[in-house]
Formats: structure tokens, C-alpha cells, sequence
């Protein structure tokens, strides 16, 4: 793509943002749709998000990515909140509007997306949901919002799982997530659940690490979803599939989290196709 003064720019926000796969999204997707558009990551350091956000506007940036640590911080610094990134508290893309930004939380939706092409169901679901971190308690909002039955949410420290379900369970006005501690997973009823791995362990370096490692729980299990996608087969995915259940890791939720973000900056309709395409150039990183 060539370069000139009318190319708008798209960008990331992060602190440390040198891994990052979303200039592959933007990029390929800029390429594949004939927009004038680059994505490029911004490394912003601690104490500086107002000045990355100001920065931006005045350079008139299309939009922005947020990620580890900003998602909530940013949030003080725009001009407008979309409710649902309101309630879950975290947002990771930046939308420029007349007077400054307004802010989405897309990883949600990036992972209804990711579930619904691999066929996984919420409505009506028993869930076991691992974490209570920021990925987790987004995952939390969206199973409450899309009819899930019962959401068990196991974390290492309980006082934050407690945090989160109060805060769910308040804004969708039922009781839907049970907060437990990691080792109390032996009290969840006999069952096969759908299964979410949004703690950190296992990630790479530590590909030999699961949040769990007791085959017990693992036989409850009929689905499980690692929003890890690196390793590509994390250690949570093959117990789970040791013990007869189907796994996915976390890369499409990558995708369609970007994807929304990319809808929203740029008005457009993403096809499936494209998405399918830029899907297998993110796999190639993991993949050969
Ligand atoms: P976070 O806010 O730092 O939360 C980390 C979670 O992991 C907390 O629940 C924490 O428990 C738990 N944890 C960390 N070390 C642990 C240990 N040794 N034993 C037990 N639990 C431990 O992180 P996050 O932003 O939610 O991200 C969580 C994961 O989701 C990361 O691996 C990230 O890569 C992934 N993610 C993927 C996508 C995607 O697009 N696929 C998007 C967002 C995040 P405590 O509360 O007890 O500390």
C-alpha cells in the first residue's frame, strides 16, 4: 500500500507492545478492503496515557487499541464510554469523535464471535469460568448477557471473583456467577460443563503450567475455551482433551476483537471470507 497525506492512522496502545499480532489484522484487512489506512504500535509508558490519548487526538489518529496495563486506566481520559465497556470497566478500542474518543470493549464480542464460528453455546450453558482478571470478568459480562445458566467463577484469590460476580450479577439483575476458590473445584456439581481459561498460567513461557492440573475436573468438561493463543495447544487444552473434551485456544477471539475495532474505524462489514483470511496469517505465526 502506498503511503501519502491522505493515509489515516490506527494504532495500539500498550506497555510493552513489541509481541503484538494486531498490525497483522489492520494491515491485512487495510490491504484486502482498499483502505488507506496503517497500524502501528505505540509503546506508552506508565504515567503517560492521558499524554498518549491528547497526543492522539491532536494528531487526529483514526482510532487506537488498548491494551495490558490501560484498559481501565484510559477510561478517565476519553470523551465517551459504550455502556458495555462501562459496566465491564475495561476498554480496548478508541473510536475519534468531535471533542476526543469514545471507548469500546470488543474483546466481548470478539469472543461471542470466536464461539459462535466454533459452534459453542452460551444460552442455557453451565459454565466453569477459570480467573477473575480483566479478560475474565469481560467474559463474565458476556456469559451473563447471552442466557448462560450458571457461571462458576474459580479464582486463586477469592475476594476478586466475589468482586466480580456482585458487580455482574447487579447489572444483569439475577444471579449468575457463583464465586469460588481455584482449589474448591471439587464442590462443583457432577456435570459436563463449557469450561473458560482466562488466567494467565500457561502462557509462554511457562507452556507446561495449567491452572489446574487435577484429571478430576477436567472429566467435567465438554468444551474448553483458552483465551491463550500462545502456546498454540496450552497445557488447559490438553488435559481437556485427554480427558475427551473438544479445545480451542484464544486466536480468534484475537481476530474478532480486531476485527470489530477495525468495523468500527473504518464503518464497514468485515466478510467472513476476509475474516477467514486473515486468520490464516496469524495461525502462520504459530503454525508451519
Ligand atoms: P490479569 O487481569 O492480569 O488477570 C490474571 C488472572 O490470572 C487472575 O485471575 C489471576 O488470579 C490469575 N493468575 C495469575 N497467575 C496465577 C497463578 N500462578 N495461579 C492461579 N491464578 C493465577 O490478566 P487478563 O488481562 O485478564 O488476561 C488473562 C489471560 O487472557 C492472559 O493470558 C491473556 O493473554 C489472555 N487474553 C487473551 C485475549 C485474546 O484476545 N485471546 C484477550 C485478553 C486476554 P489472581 O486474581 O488471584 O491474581
Amino acid at each position: 500500500m502506498e503511503i501519502n497525506g491522505r493515509t489515516r492512522t490506527c494504532g495500539l496502545i500498550g506497555h510493552p507492545v513489541e509481541h503484538t499480532l494486531s498490525p497483522v489484522i489492520h494491515n491485512t484487512l487495510a490491504g484486502l478492503l482498499g483502505h488507506n489506512m496503517v497500524y502501528v504500535p505505540f509503546p506508552v509508558e506508565p504515567g503517560r496515557v492521558q499524554d498518549a490519548v491528547n497526543g492522539a487526538d491532536a494528531l487526529q489518529l483514526l482510532g487506537l487499541n488498548v491494551t495490558v496495563p490501560y484498559k481501565s486506566e484510559v477510561i478517565g481520559f476519553l470523551q465517551e464510554i459504550d455502556r458495555l465497556a462501562y459496566n465491564i470497566g475495561a476498554v480496548n478500542t478508541l473510536v475519534r469523535t468531535e471533542g476526543g474518543y469514545k471507548g469500546y470493549n470488543t474483546d466481548m464480542e470478539g469472543l461471542y464471535r470466536a464461539m459462535i464460528s466454533e459452534d459453542i453455546k452460551i444460552a442455557g450453558e453451565q459454565i466453569i469460568l477459570l480467573g477473575a482478571g480483566g479478560a475474565a470478568r469481560a467474559v463474565a459480562h458476556l456469559c451473563a448477557l447471552k442466557g448462560a445458566e450458571k457461571v462458576y467463577m474459580l479464582n486463586r484469590t477469592f475476594d476478586k471473583a466475589e468482586q466480580v460476580a456482585v458487580e455482574v450479577n447487579r447489572a444483569s439483575g439475577k444471579d449468575v456467577v457463583y464465586p469460588m476458590l481455584l482449589q474448591e473445584h471439587d464442590k462443583i456439581p457432577a456435570g459436563k460443563y463449557l469450561a473458560i481459561q482466562g488466567t494467565s498460567v500457561g502462557l509462554s513461557p511457562y507452556v507446561e503450567e495449567a491452572v489446574i492440573s487435577d484429571r478430576v475436573f477436567y472429566e467435567k468438561v465438554h468444551t474448553g475455551f483458552d483465551l491463550i493463543y500462545n502456546p498454540w495447544e496450552t497445557r488447559f487444552m490438553r488435559y481437556v482433551q485427554e480427558c475427551g473434551g473438544k479445545a480451542y485456544n484464544g486466536l480468534k477471539m484475537l481476530l474478532y476483537q480486531g476485527i470489530i475495532a477495525y468495523e468500527l474505524w473504518n464503518e464497514v462489514s468485515v466478510s467472513e471470507q476476509n475474516a477467514h483470511i486473515v486468520y490464516e496469517r496469524l495461525r502462520a505465526h504459530f503454525v508451519q
